[in-house]
């Protein structure tokens, strides 16, 4: 793809006043990182420091994701880092359904252009949106997942990693390191998740090039 695209896209986002949160914004967080990034972050939405940096994952959850993925050779130079939502919901508190539906079509365009063999998605409001599942993180992750002719790989947001020791770290780690194997390996079997799971999880292994941006979250 162009990185002309994905830059006409974030203009377009820089001036969104599709839903309320355009109101209490700082700066829209639209995304950074490579346009032709194998592998591509999902979060949830910009906290304080991202709404006033404009960036992604600027603070401590930021810095945790980039030692999880450099522990298996993943430096922030080859993903591409974005969020469901572009703009900081006040206080830090939940996306909102109305903002989700407002917000997902830029997600879906820069899913499409960047076009990542791996998706790992951050947490339930990223994984449940791209699995359309009511499945909670704690029993998605540890799978690939084929979506969309890639991998969805869900793991837990690293603010929770944060907050919930050891524990979340760990399996953190055991799912980066399973992105790492899909990305070696994307044809091998064993890391796709067995047929029944993967009706509960979404759409399944159907061609990118049989779909258009919002049908991935239709
Ligand atoms: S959150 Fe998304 S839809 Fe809402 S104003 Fe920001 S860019 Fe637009």
């Amino acid at each position: 793809m162009s990185s002309d695209d994905l830059r006409l896209l974030a203009e377009e986002a820089a001036i969104c006043v599709a839903c309320g949160l355009a109101e209490t914004r700082t700066n829209v967080v639209f995304g950074v990182g490579g346009a032709n990034a194998d592998l591509m972050f999902i979060g949830e939405a910009p906290g304080r420091n991202e709404d006033l940096r404009g960036e992604p994952f600027v603070g401590a959850a930021g810095r945790l994701l980039d030692r999880l993925a450099e522990e298996v050779g993943i430096s922030r130079d080859e993903v591409y880092i974005a969020n469901v939502l572009k703009c900081r919901p006040p206080g830090n508190r939940d996306p909102r359904e109305e903002e989700i539906e407002a917000c997902k079509g830029y997600l879906a365009q820069q899913i499409k252009l960047i076009n990542p063999a791996v998706v790992m998605t951050l947490g339930n409001f990223a994984s449940k949106l791209l699995l359309k599942t009511s499945t909670g993180i704690t029993r998605l992750r540890g799978t690939a997942y084929p979506w969309w002719g890639r991998f969805v790989v869900p793991t837990f947001h690293p603010a929770a990693a944060l907050r919930g020791g050891e524990r979340v770290l760990n399996d953190m780690r055991k799912d980066f390191a399973l992105v790492r194997r899909v990305l070696d390996e994307p044809a091998a079997e064993e890391h796709v998740i067995a047929p029944q799971e993967r009706a509960e999880a979404g759409p399944g292994a159907t061609s990118l090039q049989e779909t258009t941006q919002l049908e991935f979250f239709a």
